[in-house]
């Protein structure tokens, strides 16, 4: 590109203010394009982040169903020592009847007997219970092993995919900040400094088409002296409402 030492405050040739704001707009184009590239590797260690989470919450919730089923499984157990003990009472209460001298005592014996048999039917019927819920604890346990398993491997593809995104990201914005220094060396510094200062006032976009008498801009009417003066386009001018530089439409498509 051939250097551009005017700052287009002057008047001068349409030829020369086109490549200035052509030179204006490529900057700009590369700015916006650096800005969206940087906003989106800012995202990154966040978006890898979340995949470890993502796989964390999984291996805890596996983690719950496993405790759930040890603490069945401990459960079943307790019952399972709870039945001894019924037995060896009824055993002894047996025992007992055999050695009872009047039928009120073998009343009182056969009674507890009855008692003990309901009391072991009761925790057999919680055995059954807690087998039935081992049992359900176990295949959802296995099915989100299986699940787990699935997700790392898409979780470990999309977390390749990210890191690759990633490079081709940083080589571009590494493009992108070479080409800028190529066309901003081709910018006079004052018209630079100018466009940098709108740029910190707009926000973003420094330099706007004019169509149809109206900024591209900030979308407000120009004055029909000025929108004169800029058909003209024999001077570099500012939008009156949001200090933009600007240039008239269809002044750049003869390039
Ligand atoms: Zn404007």
């Amino acid at each position: 590109m051939n250097s551009i030492p005017n700052d287009g405050r002057g008047e001068m040739n349409r030829a020369d203010l086109t490549a200035i704001v052509d030179a204006l707009l490529q900057l700009q184009e590369n700015e916006v394009e650096t800005t969206s590239i940087q906003s989106l590797l800012e995202r990154v260690p966040d978006r890898l982040e979340l995949f470890s989470t993502r796989l964390e919450d999984f291996k805890t919730r596996i983690a719950e169903s496993e405790t759930r089923m040890s603490d069945l499984q401990k459960g079943y157990r307790q019952h399972e020592v709870e039945i001894q003990s019924i037995l060896a009472r009824i055993e002894k209460s047996n025992e007992k009847l055999k050695t009872v001298k009047t039928n009120k005592e073998y009343q009182a014996g056969l009674h507890e007997i009855e008692d003990l048999n309901r009391l072991q039917s009761d925790v057999e019927d919680k055995m059954l219970e807690c087998l039935e819920e081992i049992d359900e604890a176990e295949s959802a346990a296995e099915s989100e092993r299986e699940s787990f398993g699935t997700f790392s491997i898409q979780i470990e593809d999309e977390k390749v995919q990210l890191e690759r995104e990633s490079e081709e990201m940083q080589q571009k914005l590494r493009e992108l900040l070479h080409q800028r220094e190529l066309i901003v060396a081709a910018i006079d510094s004052g018209l630079l400094k100018k466009y940098e200062q709108v740029k910190e006032y707009t926000g973003a976009i420094a330099v706007a088409e004019v169509k149809a008498s109206i900024c591209q801009g900030c979308h407000m009417n120009i004055p029909p002296q000025m929108y004169n003066e800029l058909q003209r386009f024999d001077r570099l001018l500012n939008c009156p409402h949001c200090e933009r530089i600007i240039y008239p439409h269809g002044s750049l498509e003869n390039d």
